[in-house]
């Protein structure tokens, strides 16, 4: 089945056809390391996993690369570092290790590539430097600016001309620049800021030139995917293709543009003003991480996502269902053609899901729910799980059990209410079953949600 995508450039959903199905190729704006990652954040790792997930199934594990960059130079690292009175190195190596862990706490596969910006100066120089060579930027007072005048097509992917944007721009333009939208290549650093040296003085990259060239190292001129959230299309993919088809003689630069919408708490947005700013790390303290990928995906990735508790709690029962109903049972070894048609068409997970949730067979649903990163764990585990404020100490909860059940032999009845009393206190719910060929009672226990 053929993949069809929605394309932000030409605002249609497209039949999906690689450049070379040997070699398929998607890249992916990833975080800025300066503070933990938000759930906001995880959207893009979460959508841009399934769809890693859906073209390996597609072409082959092996014919398809994934590159999903870490952006470790920017003011806001170099501020947070200096707050913090700690090296910007010490603080990018701590953040960018808390990303890799909460996004694989949510079951995204590593990417094929996780460039990182400061490893890649010399081929932002080099980019740089064809850009001036090519009429397309130019250095200023210890900067490099790009001209967007040079570019007749600038504003195709945010479908605004230049005549727009210089209307709505904010007045206050820096004297080096020609034109008001003009943006910046490279900028000079002083002593205190971190930079390297280059043609035109000790400085540092601005941001979007880190994509560009990290997506021409790793992937080539012209590639098949570029993603990330819908806050980036302008100015950051924009300026993006700027530069990558003026470096590279106008040759084209993504050929399909996919874009995650938003994601909202409690149907506001998120900010620390307001005190609904969640981070992955803490959702994952209170939630089992794979009811939290699972509320993600049930809204389509193009649409806002109002992250809610009803969310979670619907999410936790579709899961608890798919749990129950699979135990004991194994994958079957191909995925059901409706479930592919579902992701085939534009990534539509809750489509997915929902066809999943309606199915009838346990092998089935087992191997899609394992394809998109569910079911990973045994029934009895998923049971268990506890959120890291409550402390279950198993050991206990048996001992209490046993002596519930001796005390029910011996007819202690207001002793064994007792201890089930204790153990409710506890979170932990028991559920006594007669075993069909002992006639023994069998008492069970799971915590309560
Ligand atoms: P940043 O670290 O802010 O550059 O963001 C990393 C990725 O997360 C980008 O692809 C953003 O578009 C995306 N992103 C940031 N905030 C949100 C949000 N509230 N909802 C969805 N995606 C977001
Ligand atoms: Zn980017």
């Amino acid at each position: 089945m053929t993949p069809k995508l929605y394309n932000t450039l030409t605002k249609t959903k497209e039949v999906f056809e690689p450049l070379d199905p040997k070699n398929v190729r998607m890249y992916v704006c990833g975080p800025t390391v300066y503070d933990f990652a938000h759930i906001g954040n995880a959207r893009p790792a979460i959508v841009f996993d399934v769809l890693f997930r859906l073209l390996r199934h597609k072409y082959g594990v092996e014919h398809v690369t994934y590159a999903r960059n870490i952006t470790d130079v920017d003011d806001k690292i170099n501020a947070r570092a200096a707050a913090e009175g700690i090296s910007i190195g010490e603080l990018t190596e701590r953040t960018n290790a808390q990303y890799q862990a909460d996004v694989a706490a949510l079951g995204c596969l590593p990417p094929t590539h996780q460039p990182r910006a400061t490893e890649n100066i010399p081929q932002m120089i080099a980019m740089i430097e064809r850009l001036i060579a090519a009429g397309h930027a130019y250095p200023a007072d210890g900067h490099v600016l790009y001209d967007v005048t040079s570019k007749s097509d600038y504003g195709k992917l945010a479908r605004r001309s230049l005549d727009d944007m210089i209307a709505g721009a904010r007045v206050d333009v820096a004297p080096y620049k020609k034109g008001p939208m003009d943006f910046v290549l490279w900028k000079p650093s002083d002593a205190a800021t971190p930079g390297w040296d280059s043609p035109w003085g000790r400085g540092r990259p601005g941001w979007h030139i880190e994509c560009s060239a990290m997506s021409e190292a790793l992937l080539g001129e012209t590639f098949d995917i570029h993603g990330g959230g819908i806050d980036l299309v302008f100015p950051h993919h924009e300026n993006e293709i700027a530069q990558s088809e003026g470096a590279h003689d106008g040759h084209p630069f993504a050929r399909i543009w996919m874009h995650n919408g938003f994601l909202q708490v409690e149907g506001q947005k998120m900010s620390k003003s307001l005190g609904n700013f969640v981070t992955i790390h803490q959702l994952l303290q209170r939630e089992h991480p794979e009811v939290l990928r699972l509320q993600m995906l049930m809204t389509h990735y193009r649409q806002p996502i109002d992250w809610t508790e009803s969310g979670r709690k619907q999410a936790r029962s579709v899961l608890n269902h798919w749990y129950q109903f699979t135990a004991g049972f194994s994958a079957l070894e191909n995925l059901s053609p409706g479930f592919v048609a579902a992701l085939s068409d534009d990534l539509n997970t809750p489509e997915a899901i929902s066809h999943m949730t309606q199915s009838m067979d346990p092998m089935a649903i087992c191997a899609a729910a394992r394809f998109l990163g569910f079911l990973q764990h045994d029934l009895e585990a998923w049971r268990r799980w506890a959120p890291e404020t409550v402390t279950i100490n198993e050991r206990a909860v048996e001992d209490l059990i046993k002596a519930r059940n001796l005390a029910r032999t011996e007819k202690m009845f207001s002793e064994a209410d007792r201890i089930r009393a204790e153990l409710d206190a506890m979170s932990v719910q028991l559920k006594d079953s007669k075993d069909p060929a002992t006639g023994e009672i069998v008492t069970t226990w799971e915590l309560k949600r």
